[in-house]
């Protein structure tokens, strides 16, 4: 699951990148209306979390303008304890959900949550192949029905697999998932987490597989279907 936080605001921006990241998301930060509307664009996130006043504009046109191109990402905006009327204008503009400044964290955590729960959001809640299950919520990995430790970067991975099983998934887009935008990827790091989760999977006696399509990416099948 890939977040867009928009917060202008240095130092409220970078915890919310760090708890989010902590609780399983791949987080992009942008700081202004102009980087938001060019992350949106290029990017289909699951959840942006909104600033509305940012030092560019509104944050609510650049919600009107994703919602009329139709960008349907639950939004959730941040407002100022005493700001009712962006509130109400956000809402208007196609927010899904709102937090007022100072909030805690974890609610915005728990809000985010229940936000990919709703239908029409986020494809699916658990995703499987054979005996293999990724709940994409809790961010847990289940095969044969048992829980198996797996890291969040190898869950992402595994995520992108499962959602477009039996289809080659480009490596690019993997690392796309795996690292903010700012981040470069190490040039193996997924060939080595591709390779750790064939491992993991196996041991635990998953019947998918992840295939190697050479020069192009991989592909997940269930070999007993
Ligand atoms: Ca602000």
């Amino acid at each position: 699951m890939r977040l867009l936080i928009v917060e202008d605001e240095p130092r409220l921006g970078q915890v919310l990148r760090k708890t989010l990241s902590n609780a399983g998301f791949s987080v992009d930060l942008c700081c202004t209306l102009r980087d938001a509307a060019e992350a949106i664009a290029n990017f289909p996130y699951d959840t942006v979390i909104l600033d509305l006043r940012l030092p560019d504009g509104d944050g609510a046109t650049l919600l009107e303008a994703a919602r009329s191109r139709g960008i349907s990402a639950p939004v959730l905006i941040l407002t100022a304890k005493d700001a009712i009327e962006d509130r109400v204008a956000g809402l208007n503009a196609g927010a899904d959900d709102y937090l007022t400044k100072p909030f805690a964290v974890a609610e915005l955590v728990a809000r985010i949550r229940a936000l990919l729960r709703r239908p029409g959001g986020a494809l699916g809640v658990v995703l499987s192949a054979g005996n293999v299950e990724l709940d994409t919520i809790g961010r847990d990995v289940r095969v044969q029905g048992q829980a198996v430790a797996v890291p969040r970067q190898e869950i992402a991975i595994l995520e992108q697999l499962l959602r477009r099983q039996g289809r080659v998934v480009p490596r690019a887009v993997l690392e796309e998932k795996l690292y903010g935008m700012e981040e470069e990827p190490e040039s193996n790091a997924i060939p080595v987490h591709i390779h750790r989760i064939r491992k993991r999977l196996s041991d635990a006696g998953a019947s998918a597989e992840i295939h190697t399509v050479r020069g192009v990416g991989y592909v997940l099948t269930d070999a007993k279907p």
